[in-house]
């Protein structure tokens, strides 16, 4: 038996997706600990390219058990949706396979509302939300003015419940907002139209995961987003609205009790950034676009054009030590072979002085990158199967990666499909 959470430990888009999809061979669980449908987890495997936002990537396996923990953000009208995507696609999705917990709270109709309205809002001072309704979901969850998945069990009760926040809702919605009323038939047609269906998929999770555990299973933790859009430990206000590290994964799954016996950080080999906020290493202009386009730098979700830099060693060390990696997984060596030397951010300079320590949110805004380079391979690598199949320039970035985030990098990918990989 044994744990195992796999993380991101930048902005996220690192390649989560690909590594659990590779590693769920060895895993009987998948659980998905927190955030929504504003994922966007890519998988290409024998079924095809998806980007999953919900579900997780452990569904492609024959045996494995998935399960959305009561720290997910339920956004029942998106997993319907992915479900019947990725069931067209020839995959088995039953409640078999895919558990819910009926602790996780759901997201209503006028989360997503909101979201849009806030944005628009804030307008130039905006956050760069995805606009899926996370963040009024979790002050929803937290200010107890949702309900959870379990009470769609109870027509009745749930009917009540509902009455009582749509009051206080529709408060917000028409005087802070100016918006339209959310009445309660329509309330009640979306539980019909997505409420109902999810209803057999819900389950006690914390047992499923319990069980697993007597009965010596491997579970496997999925993160959404990387450390440094941790509500708690990120570049707070840009931040998602849960704890994506891997710390939280035994609370927001339903195993409070769970151990970790590992937590595989995944890096890029150069960093991206979706939305507003402090981004050191930004590149622009000619540079940028070419990194971009090399990597393929578009939001999974959003298909918008993600920032790109040079690798931020000063952010990836940070992000090591939050999610208390034991292991690395770096992805996207591949993209950097058209560069004949290869930047990396190794410093910052903040009020005037150099540091390799990750400063608190408000110095990021002025803080200078400092920025090394390494000799490039300039060939195509994405061939590698093994550590000698890479060149030796690759080799020396990876290991020099290594020795400044001081944790073993385990895992290098080199092309996006489940096999383009170099186990070390
Ligand atoms: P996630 O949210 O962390 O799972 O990451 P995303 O799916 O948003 O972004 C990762 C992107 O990189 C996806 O398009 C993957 O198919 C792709 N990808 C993952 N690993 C590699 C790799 O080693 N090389 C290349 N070229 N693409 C990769």
């Amino acid at each position: 038996m044994s744990n195992c959470a796999i993380v991101g430990i930048n902005w996220g888009d690192e390649g989560k997706g690909r590594m659990v999809d590779l590693l769920t061979e060895n895993y009987d669980v998948v659980v998905r600990y927190q955030g929504g449908g504003n994922a966007g987890h890519t998988v290409i495997n024998e079924y095809g390219k998806f980007a999953l936002h919900l579900l997780p990537s452990g569904v492609f396996r024959k045996g494995v058990v998935n399960v959305l923990g009561n720290g997910v953000a339920l956004d029942a009208e998106n997993l319907l949706q992915e479900i019947s995507t990725v069931q067209e696609k020839g995959v088995s999705i039953s409640p078999e396979n895919l558990k819910i917990s009926d602790r996780a709270s759901l997201l209503l109709p006028w989360h997503r509302d909101l979201d849009e309205l806030e944005e628009l809002r804030l307008a130039d001072k905006k956050y760069g939300s995805t606009k899926q309704g996370i963040a009024p979901f979790y002050s929803d969850k937290y200010q107890k003015k949702t309900v959870l998945a379990g009470e769609l069990r109870d027509r009745k009760a749930l009917e009540e419940h509902l009455a009582q926040i749509l009051e206080w809702k529709n408060l917000t919605l028409t005087r802070v907002y100016d918006a339209e009323a959310v009445s309660m038939n329509e309330l009640m047609d979306w539980v019909d139209s997505y409420g109902e269906k999810i209803v057999p998929y819900l389950c006690d999770a914390g047992k499923v995961l319990r069980d697993a555990q007597k009965s010596g299973k491997n579970i496997l933790f999925e993160a959404q987003l990387g450390a440094l859009r941790d509500l708690d430990f990120g570049i707070y206000p840009y931040t998602t609205s849960s704890n994506a590290i891997a710390a939280y994964a035994p609370v927001g799954s339903g195993f409070p009790g769970a151990k970790l016996d590992e937590v595989v950080g995944v890096v890029k080999a150069y960093s991206t950034c979706v939305g507003e906020g402090p981004f050191t290493c930004e590149w622009f202009g000619e540079e940028a676009e070419q990194l971009r386009e090399a990597g393929g730098e578009y939001g999974a979700k959003t298909g918008r054009p993600r920032r790109v830099g040079p690798l931020d060693l000063v952010a990836t060390s940070y992000g090591v030590q939050v999610q208390a990696a034991t292991a690395i997984a770096l992805t996207k060596l591949d993209v950097l072979s058209y560069m004949d030397r290869i930047p990396v951010c190794t410093h910052y300079i903040v009020d005037g002085e150099q540091t390799d320590e990750f400063p608190f949110p408000s110095k990021l805004e002025g803080a200078e990158p400092v920025i090394e380079y390494l000799p490039g391979w300039c060939c195509d690598v994405t061939k590698a199967r093994t550590w000698e199949d890479l060149p030796k320039q690759a080799r020396d970035f990876v290991e020099y990666v290594e020795a400044r985030i001081a944790c073993p990098i385990r895992y290098v990918s080199v092309g996006p499909e489940r096999d383009s990989i170099v186990l070390r």
